[in-house]
């Protein structure tokens, strides 16, 4: 029996026999039950690749909002295919499953973890510069170099590859272009040869500023207060 979700649905009139109600009630908890299904990734029960790109766009937008940034992680396993060659393609399945549930143990409640496609993953860490997000990036990686899978009895061992990137307030970057920079980074891991973290330089990382957009915000709306005051006066003194 599902869980009833939220507050329980009541009848305007205050009727306790509401026929309504009932269906109202039941219509509300499919619809939160779809919605958690359109965003979960059905194999591992991560956030799919639909929600990672909502969920980065929030994010970004967060950074914009309180001038902290935004890090995203891009990870792709190593040499999957030969997983699936050796063992078959259910065995691959339980290594990408093996391999979720090691990662999840290994993040913090508020970083966003998705399956991006296929043997590729992505972490979004909400409020996170770049040498804590390569850190992130370390502990996955030994995570999983710590904890080989058993497949058909074997205690095969994985490695995944890692681009690691920063957003911040200073730089106008869409959340596609954003994700495609990480991707980068993740293919430059991949070209060095595989089981290693690539990430954008530290010193490229431009410093968030102290000052947030709603705060300019409000500063240029300030700041432009006197020049309209100007404007209605020179107006006015025209006039007479
Ligand atoms: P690389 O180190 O360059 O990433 O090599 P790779 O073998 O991991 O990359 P490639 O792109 O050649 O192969 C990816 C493999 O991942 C092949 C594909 O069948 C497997 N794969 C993708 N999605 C799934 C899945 O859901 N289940 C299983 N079992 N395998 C999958
Ligand atoms: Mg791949
Ligand atoms: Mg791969």
């Amino acid at each position: 029996m599902p869980k009833p979700l939220g507050s329980p649905v009541l009848c305007p009139l205050g009727a306790d026999d509401c026929p309504i109600r009932a269906d109202s009630q039941r219509l509300r908890e499919e619809c939160a039950r779809l919605r958690e299904l359109s965003h979960t990734d059905p194999l591992t029960g991560l956030f799919n690749r639909r929600y990672m790109k909502m969920a980065l766009e929030r994010e970004m937008e967060r950074t914009r909002r309180t001038g902290l940034p935004t890090s995203l992680i891009m990870i792709d396993l190593d040499h999957f295919k030969r997983i699936n060659d050796t063992y078959g393609h259910e065995a691959g399945d339980d290594a990408l499953k093996w391999t979720s549930g090691v990662w999840r143990k290994n993040l913090r409640r508020i970083d966003i973890l998705c399956r991006y496609g296929g043997e590729e993953f992505a972490v979004i860490l909400p409020g996170t510069r770049l040498h804590a997000a390569k850190r992130a990036a370390k502990r996955l990686q030994a995570a999983l170099i710590s904890s080989p899978v058993e497949l058909q009895g074997r205690m095969v061992p994985l490695t995944a590859s890692f681009g690691v990137d920063t957003y911040t307030t200073l730089e106008e970057i869409t959340a596609r272009n954003f994700l495609k920079r990480a991707d980068r980074y993740l293919f430059e891991a991949k070209v060095n040869g595989r089981n290693q973290i690539c990430c954008q330089q530290p010193e490229s990382v431009k410093l968030t500023p102290e000052v947030t957009v709603d705060e300019r915000s409000l500063l240029l709306g300030a700041a432009a207060l006197p020049a309209t005051e100007m404007n209605r006066e020179k107006r006015a003194s025209k006039k007479g």
